[in-house]
């Protein structure tokens, strides 16, 4: 039977409630526990597949092939447990599977409420594995209050209830703001918060106050006092250089140390930090920069490549170099030369992406690094590009292109070397997709094998010749322009266990250029970078040896 933490956040959004939870469960790992870590949220849509991730972030993707939150993908990062499908809800599914059984039958006819029978779906998703870990870390989207979020709510103020006396304990994060005027930092809106949840029947056990400023210890008495938290729960949260220095800065103030009392846990074992130590270690012992430039869609919302750029991070871990990870609009030179956009970069990143915006300046970018030999990682879209490049200016394919981009203008005007694929092999089954298909989960999701050729670059950098990597996309390269573009230097280095579908290319005269039709991003952790962005960036690193 596992413990339960439930994470839930007042007084604004975006206070990193995902990080601590990732940091907490890290540091539970490092007393010797087991754990797993959970996001429900609130919002309507059965997924995050179909959202835009220039509005909602990145969509993470498990091995089992679901898109969920990108907090999924701190959660891995931080304590290195693979996600899985059943560790992200919304209220979406929730209620499409309440739906489901009500048209089924399944409740004989009752009259369907939120309690109980929405708040019951909610407790039995989050019993799922109840015996397979030490601590269960469940964390709510939204903020205390939401409309959408109250099911929630409710559901983990029951199963509290449900469970044994102490089974359960109950987080709540918030936000001391600091008022200049005054020169003070005002409880009030943590009072008010807490408020808000007590009023629906949760007294947090723990408050995580995050706070730009020192919190004297004068305003952390009057939390304790007026939230009725013991002083020694009540935990400061301060801004972090990096955020992998979490773990060691929560321990420091006593995060975990506050947990394990509220579960009555003692003697409490003695955690080893050794891990975060070296992490840190690496983050304070960089030497030198390594600048790289990632070309894409242009974004303005950072947590669209959230894994990219920490497994660009994690890659100058690897190194001991500081990683300048730059975002270049591609479409600024969809009709140029993108040189003076590109020179002065130590490498070149084409990631995953959607939609034909922008992907002539992709194309540039990859002809300028293939023949200026600037190292050149590509990704999933990124190896559709270096594909597509190859094929037009060295196998005289002048018109390849993707026939994503074709479908989505409604007109032919590309030879498709990148096509759409409507059946593949899962494991010993046939997968079959229509183009008509509903938008959600159409693709070819989650981990499948690849294997690597002998002697290749690739099998170099993972050390082996079959891996598992995580994929996310409906287009595939097209293996009949395998000998035409392995004629002109294109090898095709990675294949699926049938041989059908490339996973990998690469240019054989070049210091380092690889596409993958996989995403290597989603696996790297900072005490285990990727090995594709460890070679990268150790190539990249080479470069600026040379400049
Ligand atoms: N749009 C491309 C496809 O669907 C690439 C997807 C991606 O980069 N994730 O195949």
């Amino acid at each position: 039977m596992a413990r339960y933490i439930f994470i839930t956040g007042g007084v604004v959004s975006s206070l990193g409630k995902g990080l601590t939870s990732a940091a907490l469960g890290a540091l539970l790992q490092a007393r010797g526990f087991s754990v797993r870590l959970r996001k429900l949220d609130p919002y309507l849509n059965v997924d995050p597949g179909t959202m835009s991730p220039f509005e909602h972030g990145e969509v993470f993707v498990t091995d089992d092939g679901a898109e969920t939150d990108l907090d999924l993908g701190h959660y891995e990062r931080f304590t290195g447990v693979a996600a899985r499908a059943t560790d992200s809800v919304s209220s979406g599914r929730i209620y499409s599977s309440v739906l489901e059984k009500e048209r089924r039958g399944d409740y004989l006819g009752k009259t369907i409420q939120v309690i109980p029978h929405v708040t019951n779906e909610i407790k039995d998703f989050i019993n799922i594995g109840d015996d397979e870990v030490d601590f269960q870390l469940c964390e709510i989207g939204g903020t205390v209050g939401d409309i959408e979020a109250l099911p929630f709510f409710e559901a983990i103020r029951q199963f509290s209830q449900d469970k044994a006396p102490g089974q359960c304990i109950f987080m709540h994060l918030t936000l001391l703001p600091f008022v200049a005027a005054a020169g003070e930092l005002k409880t009030k809106p943590t009072q008010h918060s807490v408020k808000e949840l007590r009023s629906i029947g949760i007294a947090p056990d723990i408050l995580v106050c995050r706070s730009e400023h020192p919190i004297p210890d004068k305003e952390r008495d009057k939390i304790a006092l007026f939230t009725n938290v013991r002083r020694d729960a009540v935990i400061p949260a301060y801004d972090l250089k990096s955020i992998y220095e979490a773990p060691m800065a929560f321990h420091k103030v006593g995060l975990d140390q506050a947990v394990l009392d509220a579960f009555q846990i003692s003697p409490a074992p003695r955690p080893d930090l050794g891990r975060w130590r070296d992490v840190e270690d690496r983050i304070h012992n960089a030497e030198g920069e390594v600048r790289v430039a990632v070309v894409g869609k242009y974004t303005s919302h950072t947590d669209a490549y959230k894994s990219i750029a920490e497994a660009l991070t994690h890659g100058g871990m690897a190194n001991r170099v500081r990683v300048s990870a730059e975002w270049v609009d591609a479409e600024i030179f969809e009709a140029e030369d993108p040189a003076p956009h590109l020179e002065g970069f130590h490498a070149i990143l084409v990631p995953g992406g959607f939609g034909e915006r922008g992907t002539e300046g992709m194309i540039r970018a990859a002809q300028f690094a293939r023949t200026r030999n600037i190292p050149y990682l590509g990704i999933c879209l990124g190896m559709q590009i270096a594909v597509t490049e190859a094929a037009r200016n060295m196998a005289g394919i002048t018109d390849a292109g993707s026939e994503e981009f074709d479908l989505e203008a409604g007109k032919k005007r590309f030879t498709p070397v990148v096509y759409h694929l409507k059946e593949w092999v899962r494991g010993n089954y046939t997968v079959r997709r229509r183009q008509d298909d509903d938008k959600g989960g159409t693709m070819r999701l989650g981990a499948y094998t690849a294997v690597l050729e002998e002697g290749s670059k690739v099998a170099a950098v993972y050390g082996a010749t079959e891996i598992e990597e995580r994929h996310r996309h409906r287009y595939e390269v097209d293996v009949k322009y395998r000998d035409a573009l392995e004629a002109v230097g294109l090898k095709f280095s990675g294949m699926s266990p049938d041989g059908r579908l490339p996973e990998v290319v690469e240019w054989q005269d070049h210091p380092w250029f690889i596409g993958v039709q996989f995403h290597p991003e989603l696996k790297s952790k900072p005490f285990a970078p990727a090995p594709l962005f460890a070679d990268f960036i150790r190539a990249a690193k080479e470069v600026e040896r040379l400049v």
